[in-house]
């Protein structure tokens, strides 16, 4: 049989560096640690082998569609496909930051939910059967979903909204931002969570569609929150170690064989949650 393949994305620190940390001891395959920059993976890939763990390391940028590209041709050729694909890089400005509104808006979905989006895009269609699907989501995006609009908040949870349908709603935001608009629009005052409500509701729309498409092939795709976890995102207030916010994602990426949920679902410490 051929080797399986987990690949975890932004893993050079904070729970993404958990989540490979977690996936070495316990995945039955090779596991890549990935990183946009060589430099900061390759130390995270040393200081995981000073634990005694075995990480492969690959060069992947979210935001750069030929970084996306050459790195699915790379599994599709060495492994045949992906087994494990946990879609866990993303940024948050900080309070702090006095980047406006609109900068905020652009800069935060751009990565958290279209660059997200583009690894699914390329990442799916050589998901292996079998294969599990994880999009490190955040309960900020189910507390913004109940701060949209009424109308906003019914095309999130409707079980028609298509994926091109939410690529618009998600763009209207950032345009929106721009002209300062937004408000009037029914979106809440956050781009970090606009992000994610985009990235829950995109993670539902795909489930569906892989149980049409793919009904046999036994693959389960969910979005998590990993809870409040110290990390250069988060601060050094919250409550979970990295190695505790990697717990609800690691469960998701080894969901047993024959399986079939969670599927679709929004899931924190390891239950279903209300969307
Ligand atoms: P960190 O800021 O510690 O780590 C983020 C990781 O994502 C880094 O490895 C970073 O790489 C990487 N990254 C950012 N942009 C890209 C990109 N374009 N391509 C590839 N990698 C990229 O954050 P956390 O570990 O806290 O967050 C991980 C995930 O968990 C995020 O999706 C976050 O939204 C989510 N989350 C975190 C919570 C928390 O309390 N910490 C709560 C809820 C959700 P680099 O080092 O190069 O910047």
């Amino acid at each position: 049989m051929s080797t399986k393949v987990a690949v975890v994305t932004g893993s050079n620190k904070g729970i993404g560096l958990a989540i490979v940390r977690a996936l070495c001891k316990q995945y039955q395959g090779d596991v890549y640690l990935t990183a946009r920059d060589v430099g900061r993976g390759q130390e995270a890939v040393e200081s995981l082998s000073s634990e005694g763990l075995k990480a492969m390391f690959h060069q992947l940028d979210i935001n750069d569609l030929n970084s996306i590209t050459t790195a699915a041709a790379y599994f599709k050729e060495k492994y045949g496909g992906v087994d494990v694909l946990v879609n866990n890089a993303g940024i948050a400005f900080k309070v702090a930051d006095t980047a406006t509104f609109d900068v905020q808006a652009e800069v935060t979905l751009k990565t958290n939910f279209f660059a997200t989006r583009d690894m699914l895009t390329h990442f799916l269609p050589i998901i292996r059967a079998g294969g599990r699907v994880v999009n490190v989501s955040s309960f900020v995006g189910s507390r913004t979903l109940n701060q949209c609009s009424p109308e906003l908040q019914q095309r999130f949870r409707s079980e028609d909204i298509t994926e091109e349908e939410l690529v618009g709603l998600m763009q209207q935001f950032v345009d929106k931002a721009k002209k300062g608009e937004h408000k009037q629009g029914g979106w809440p005052e956050t781009a970090y969570g606009v992000s994610k409500t985009g990235l829950t509701t995109l993670s539902m729309i795909l489930a569906r569609r892989i149980s049409k498409e793919r009904r046999n092939d036994g693959i389960l795709l969910n979005a998590c929150c990993p809870g409040w976890v110290r990390t250069d995102m988060a601060g050094d207030k919250a409550p979970k170690s990295p190695d505790e916010g990697a717990i609800t994602p690691v469960y998701l990426a080894l969901l047993p064989a024959g399986a079939t949920d969670p599927h679709g679902k929004f899931v924190s410490d390891k239950e279903v949650q209300p969307w």
